[in-house]
């Protein structure tokens, strides 16, 4: 049997309703790496975290236009906040800890990666363009997401550095926030030339790693990031 790999979603408000949506690249780069795709809806009771990550092997916490509500790492909005959706991070808070408590594998993209590092008590960079000196481009709006756009160095001894076999990986970007102070049980394991944090690895056996590029949208063109997927399943006990 295939493992099962619950992948966050979105709730969306079109033609005056609520969907429950992830961008299917998601699901189309778990197939592609062996596993089977599940979509986790959204629920307002987070005891049902539990629930659903007792039923799959590993999750993905996927991306998405929200940002982490500031008041989760103890801050007020800045103005260059976009929108927040709190009951999308207490969902994923939860997701977390329950895939914590049960010992399944995680990957986090872009605001999964932050999501996680907020979770275990980390902050963010509310705008990297306002908060950072010096920062180069992350955000190239115009560009579409399989294009890769800045390089990234990868640690040594690092779960990324034994998936890609390089120090150095050119990567997509499209965040305008990054990891600020990563939580004491992360370790950095990637940064963009301008020393942003673009990967976090949680310390330990269990495989949880936070990226803030978008693997998802990359595996079509570039089948190395399969391996990230790849990754994560093989970590499936
Ligand atoms: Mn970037």
């Amino acid at each position: 049997m295939k493992p099962l790999i619950g992948i966050s979603t979105v709730l969306g408000f079109e033609m005056k309703r609520h969907f429950d949506k992830v961008c299917h690249y998601y699901a189309e780069s778990v197939d592609r790496a062996g596993g089977l795709p599940f979509l986790l809806p959204l629920m307002d009771d987070a005891s049902l975290a539990a629930e659903y990550v007792d039923r799959v092997d590993a999750i993905i916490l996927s991306g998405g236009n929200e940002d982490v509500a500031p008041c989760s790492y103890g801050e007020n909005p800045i103005r260059e906040l976009t929108s927040i959706a709190p009951e999308r991070d207490e969902w994923e808070f939860a997701l977390y800890r329950a895939a914590l408590e049960a010992g399944k594998p995680v990957l986090g993209v872009c605001r999964g990666c932050q999501v996680i590092n907020v979770a275990e008590g980390g902050s963010l960079y509310q705008d990297i363009f306002v908060q950072r000196e010096n920062i180069l481009g992350h955000l190239p709006l115009g560009t579409e997401m399989h294009q890769l756009y800045h390089s990234v160095t990868l640690e040594p001894d690092s779960r990324l550095f034994s998936i890609f076999g390089k120090e150095h990986l050119r990567v997509n970007s499209y965040h305008h926030q990054a990891v600020k102070e990563p939580a004491p049980v992360f370790r950095v394991t990637a940064r963009s030339e301008d020393g942003l944090i673009e990967a976090i690895e949680r310390e330990g056996d269990l495989f949880v790693v936070g990226v803030q590029w978008h693997p998802e949208a990359l595996t079509a063109r570039h089948p190395h990031f399969v391996g990230l997927f790849r990754g994560l399943i093989e970590a499936v006990s």
